[in-house]
């Protein structure tokens, strides 16, 4: 087993050695590495170097943080100064950022050490990672499945014990959908809990860090962590660090609960079982469960192909063979640009950026662009009404478990493997995804919980619920 609050534990009490823990962690990489392929690359001599550091810290007598020792990795779209930070894709190799992310100063500063950059879909656009330039990750659970995506290799790296926390970036469901599939914890915070200062931006109104873990109090831990106001975000919000903790143990007797009925019925009925079994025992455990409809849900799909490569079509512009990455060279500095985007962006990329431009072109922007920013207007408010009757709404996270490869060829059936996850993103709400048992072919299924803005005390209150029940029923490893 590999949870980071043990890790710190011990590591600060001198139990144990955080170059100890490093060798463990290190160890099951070796052995499982090659065919998981859940990094893009392992940070070995700068792990070594923080384990020390905190190893040193503690003989002295200095407070390590509170995840002291405890091996991290980071989805590689996240900017970690002198290190390759790939995007995976071929446009950014090579790429060193001069400076990190706020939240790998933070993690950092708490005494995580950095293990390696993960895996994902180019730009964080897929739900499988096989859209990485670099050959895509393979789900711990059946090698023959994708891990979800764009953070796959995130949840990969979690589900296959390489390290007990990493962190992912969720744009329509990337950290929630994966960790689904993978059978870990997944937290998509409310917009502007965590700072997005070094993300490689997707479609910055959509985009959020955070936490895939091997359970509910290792993904608050380290969401405490990471949370809070950062002045190099124009969007963080202006508040303390969350505090998350102190929620898990208070129990679930009175809340309310609004079941989706919309996003319910997207799952397929070998999904829907798990879901339901989990509100039964819910509701048995003193929630009160209740059926409510969202119906604007329903245009979330719509919307986000609209905004989201609208979003994406400028700011993938700055990777012109000028600033950053791959340079290919031409006659003159256009078709050094196209030669460059040419062989720097896979197909997925392409398609994005050509959609998004043609969305927001001079007379198609009130058709296509104006008309989505007034659904996901619409979500918002229906999100709003469903809140004033109930705590927290739950739901499916993913419509299916772990597919095998190739099997999504077509665009759309890639596409719908968001639908539950996406309105979060429009709406800006916390959503988190938890593990609770297996479906068909026994692999893992997630159970979402959603919460209003701001709302994540009372949505780890109910992921720690579910995780509690999901254990006494023997479903949680
Ligand atoms: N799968 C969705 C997409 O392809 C969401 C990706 C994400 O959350 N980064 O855009």
């Amino acid at each position: 087993m590999s949870f980071a609050l043990s890790i710190a534990a011990e590591v600060r009490s001198g139990e144990r050695t955080a170059v100890d823990v490093l060798d463990e962690h290190l160890g099951r990489i070796d052995t499982s590495e090659d065919e998981v392929h859940a990094f893009n690359l392992v940070t070995r001599d700068l792990a070594r170097h923080q384990a020390e550091g905190i190893d040193a810290a503690v003989a002295d007598g200095r407070d390590p943080g509170p995840l002291a020792g405890v091996p991290i990795a980071l989805k590689d779209n996240m900017c970690t100064r002198g290190v390759p930070t790939t995007c995976s894709s071929r446009i950014l190799s090579d790429w060193r950022p001069p400076y990190d992310a706020t939240v790998v100063e933070r993690l950092a500063a708490a005494g995580a050490v950095l293990v390696g950059k993960t895996n994902l879909d180019e730009f964080a656009m897929g739900s499988s990672t096989e859209n990485s330039a670099f050959g895509p990750t393979r789900n711990p659970h059946d090698l023959s499945r994708v891990p979800g995506g764009s953070s796959g290799g995130s949840a990969a790296a979690v589900a296959a014990r390489f390290v007990p926390v990493a962190l992912g970036s969720d744009t329509g469901g990337s950290i929630r959908q994966p960790a689904a599939m993978c059978g870990v914890v997944g937290v998509k915070p409310t917009y502007g809990a965590v700072s997005r200062f070094g993300l490689v931006a997707f479609a910055s109104s959509l985009d959020q860090i955070g936490p895939l873990a091997n359970s509910v109090a290792d993904a608050a831990a380290t969401l405490e962590v990471i949370s809070g106001h950062d002045k190099f975000d124009s969007t963080s919000i202006e508040r303390a660090p969350l505090d998350l903790t102190s929620q898990l143990g208070l129990g679930i007797d009175g809340l309310k609960i609004g079941v989706v009925k919309e996003l319910n019925a997207a799952a397929d009925t070998d999904v829907q079982v798990r879901v339901d079994a989990a509100l039964e025992l819910l509701a048995s455990a003193g929630a009160d469960v209740v059926e409510v409809s969202v119906p604007a849900v329903t245009y979330g799909l719509t919307a986000y192909y609209l905004i989201a490569p609208a979003e994406a079509s400028s700011n993938l512009a700055r990777f012109d063979g000028v600033r950053y990455g791959l340079r290919i060279d031409g006659d003159d500095v256009h078709e050094m640009m196209v030669n460059t985007r040419t062989a720097g962006f896979g197909d997925e990329v392409k398609a994005r950026i050509m959609l998004g431009t043609y969305a927001l072109s001079a007379g198609y922007y009130d058709a296509f662009y104006g008309k989505a920013q007034k659904l996901r207007t619409l979500v918002r408010r229906d999100f709003d009404a469903a809140y004033e009757n109930v705590d927290v709404l739950i739901s499916a996270t993913a419509p299916s478990v772990a597919f095998e490869f190739g099997d999504k060829s077509d665009p759309l059936a890639m596409y719908k493997c968001d639908v539950c996850t996406i309105p979060s993103n429009l709406g800006g709400d916390p959503a988190m995804s938890v593990p609770f048992g297996s479906g068909a072919h026994g692999l893992p299924v997630g159970v979402q919980v959603l919460a209003p803005p701001g709302g994540e005390q009372v949505m780890f209150r109910m992921a720690a619920a579910i995780e509690r029940l999901g254990a006494q029923e023997g479903l949680i490893r």
